[in-house]
């Protein structure tokens, strides 16, 4: 069983939900605005080298940030299933529970803090997103 309570479930169920419904306007909003305001919020997240981005790589950033909002949107419903079948809040790697604050700050968390630790560092090469 898990060690959440029906209300912490709850709660997390409803950020599950509000974050599904961030990344899908997220993603209407980007591939609809593109020509208009290419720079808007590509600041945030996004170490760009130079400021002198081609139209190229404007648009790879389009679209990174929209695969960001898809695999989040992956993410949101691998844990919704994971709710359904009881091994939600279970970290994947050592099947310890996941503290309710890191839930909560991480719904979609698929290990504990330790754990994710130690895939990145093993997976460091990788900060940005690739295509
Ligand atoms: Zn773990």
């Amino acid at each position: 069983m898990s060690h959440l309570t029906p209300a912490q479930l709850q709660a997390l169920t409803q950020m599950l939900d509000q974050r599904a419904t961030a990344a899908q306007a997220e993603i209407r909003a980007q591939a609809g605005q593109r020509a208009d305001e290419p720079y808007a919020d590509l600041s945030g997240g996004v170490n760009d080298p130079g400021d002198d981005a081609t139209a190229d790589q404007i648009v790879d950033l389009d679209n990174a940030m929209i695969g960001m909002e898809l695999s989040e949107l992956r993410d949101i419903a691998a844990a919704r299933e994971r709710m359904k079948n009881g091994r939600y809040g279970v970290c994947i790697d050592c099947q310890q529970e996941i503290d309710f604050e890191r839930l909560g700050a991480y719904p979609t968390a698929k290990r504990c803090a330790r754990c994710q630790g130690l895939h990145e560092r093993t997976f460091a090469s990788a900060p940005h997103p690739t295509l």
